[in-house]
């Protein structure tokens, strides 16, 4: 937690889910609204784009927020099977995952595409959720710090604010394998992410973004994980597919 830091709880579906999904987006748009922390923690859930425009009509009497897992850095054009920024605002999403490490993977993103695409989903109005995070090599090889440094440089625009900007730290060997970072370890890359975004972005911008912690977030870790100095909230895969588990993840602040 970063003090005066408002927490942000974000699930990322992935390519999973068809409309019959959709009662698990009901329940937790639900359970959001009749809360007790609804005035204190922030609740995102991330579909795929096909389910998008009818999961921000289920979420519109409900705090939670919809937003999609990709952009392409144009807002329009030749570019097929690409979604733009301006598209997702259109269909009421507010946020939009950027840089995943499965994106940087599967689809070879650079830093600078991600930064790319950063900028056309702020000029879109869209909250940019950028993802950073080191393999199992690098971390064997302690370049932790290093990359994170670098993808941070490279992806995050100067123009980026605490308004329009959040940054997941995700370790690739965490992501969907059970495992986790030691709190420690968790603490270090956290703080070490808050002074470099202070760094560049000034005092107080950098202060407060969000910094989120994902990779194998279950209720059972999560108040362990969220109560790590400077992890102000969570990007959660596979626990939130179901309403229970991201409910309960988002119940223990
Ligand atoms: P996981 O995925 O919670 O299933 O590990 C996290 C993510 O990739 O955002």
């Amino acid at each position: 937690m970063t003090p005066d830091v408002r927490p942000l709880i974000a699930g990322n579906w992935k390519m999973n889910g068809t409309r019959d999904a959709l009662s698990e987006i009901k329940a937790m748009a639900d359970g959001i609204l009749h809360s007790d922390l609804v005035d204190h923690v922030d609740a995102l859930i991330c579909p795929p784009s096909t389910l998008l425009y009818v999961a921000t009509a289920i979420c519109t009497d409900s705090p939670l927020m919809v937003g999609a897992q990709d952009c392409h850095q144009k807002q329009s054009g030749s570019h097929t099977g690409d979604i733009s920024a301006e598209m997702i605002a259109d269909c009421f999403g507010t946020h939009v995952i950027l840089g995943h490490s499965e994106r940087r993977t599967d689809h070879g993103e650079s830093d600078h595409l991600v930064r790319l695409k950063v900028e056309a989903a702020h000029e879109a109005g869209l909250t940019a959720i950028v993802c950073v995070g080191e393999t199992a090599n690098q971390r064997d090889a302690y370049e932790t710090l290093d990359v994170l440094m670098r993808q941070l440089m490279g992806s995050i625009p100067e123009s980026a604010t605490a308004d329009n900007t959040v940054v997941a730290y995700e370790p690739l060997w965490a992501i969907g394998t059970g495992l986790t970072p030691t709190t420690g370890d968790i603490g270090v890359a956290h703080a070490f992410m808050r002074d470099e975004l202070k760094r560049r972005l000034g005092r107080e911008e950098g202060g407060a973004m969000r910094l989120l912690y994902g990779g194998s977030v279950k209720p059972e870790n999560a108040l362990a994980l969220m109560s790590v100095d400077n992890v102000d909230g969570a990007l959660i895969g596979g626990a939130s597919l179901k309403a229970s588990e991201f409910l309960a993840i988002y119940s223990v602040y």
